[in-house]
């Protein structure tokens, strides 16, 4: 057994289970998506789970109850509510082992249309929040004796595109954080990654999209046919796959990992993809 991992992750029928029991997490932007996905399955793991966001759902109440995760109006915009959240979650769960910063928005325009409004809220949302999310995590994971961070980025911070420049910065920029608060805090046993994912079904930043669409079928493949792997597969990746890989990232699975960018975006940001038949 590898020092330090010995009794955090149990076997059954020879498959590992990560054990996140007394663990306390929190999630932001966890009400839908991928947020919601994983603050659902870090519970399913054992772990406290504190989900905010900008508009908790009713919709939440039971499934999240049943689970023992605690939901709070938090708007990651301001630092005094991002505060408030990690917070309520030390005193409540009693430490703060695992954040992760998964609240974000797109931004589908062109630059020269992009109000200063418009940009300092895809950056106030998609950045910003991450940093005020860790300032106030740090101090509270390396009184822990460490922790796992991980951000919600995107396959646009990996390689930008025509359509949304505004959020390929925000992601772009996530990525980077990831990568030096990553070395800054080694030390402190606290590791940072991102995950990218490239389009999410049943997330409502996709399902907004498609609801707009004229032809709601045709946009859905070709939000598929972008992906060479979800291509192959005939669908999108779902908010649990996301999940999944967090999860990962945030057990002692990963005890070695840190600034990582984990593409989870069936390879759309590897390059140019083959050619459709
Ligand atoms: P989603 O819209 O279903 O979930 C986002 C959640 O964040 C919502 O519950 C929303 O209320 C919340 N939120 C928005 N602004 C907030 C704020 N200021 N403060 C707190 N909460 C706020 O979409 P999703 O796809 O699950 O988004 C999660 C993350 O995944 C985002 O960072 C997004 O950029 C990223 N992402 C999504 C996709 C995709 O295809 N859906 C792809 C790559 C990356």
């Amino acid at each position: 057994m590898i020092p330090g991992v010995a009794g955090k992750l149990g076997r059954f029928r020879g498959k590992i289970l990560v054990d996140l029991k007394g663990r306390v997490a929190v999630v932001t932007g966890g009400s839908s998506g991928i947020g919601r996905a994983t603050a659902l399955r870090l519970a399913e793991h054992g772990a406290r789970v504190f989900a905010g966001d900008l508009r908790p759902l009713d919709e939440n109440r039971e499934p999240f109850a049943a689970r023992g995760i605690v939901q709070f109006p938090c708007d990651v915009r301001s630092e005094a509510q991002v505060q408030a959240l990690i917070e309520q979650a030390v005193r409540d769960g009693g430490a703060l082992h695992i954040l992760v910063s998964n609240a974000g928005i797109d931004l589908e325009k062109q630059l020269p249309d992009v109000s200063e409004a418009e940009w300092d809220a895809c950056l106030d949302t998609n950045l910003k929040g991450s940093f005020f999310a860790c300032k106030h995590a740090i101090p509270h994971l390396r009184h822990a004796g460490g922790g796992a961070v991980v951000f919600t980025s995107s396959n646009a911070g990996l390689l930008p595109r025509a359509h949304d420049p505004v959020y390929c910065v925000s992601k772009a920029a996530l990525n980077a954080l990831a990568a030096g608060l990553a070395l800054c805090h080694a030390p402190d046993k606290i590791r940072f990654n991102a995950v990218c994912p490239g389009p999410v079904s049943h997330t409502r930043t996709i399902d907004n999209e498609l609801a707009k669409s004229a032809d709601r079928r045709a946009l859905e493949q070709r939000y598929i046919a972008a992906s060479p792997l979800a291509r192959a597969l005939g669908r999108m990746i779902t908010p649990e796959e996301v999940a999944e890989a967090i999860l990962y990232l945030v057990s002692d699975a990963a005890a070695l990992v840190t600034g990582t960018v984990l593409r989870i975006d069936g390879g759309k940001s590897l390059g140019v993809p083959p050619q459709m038949p």
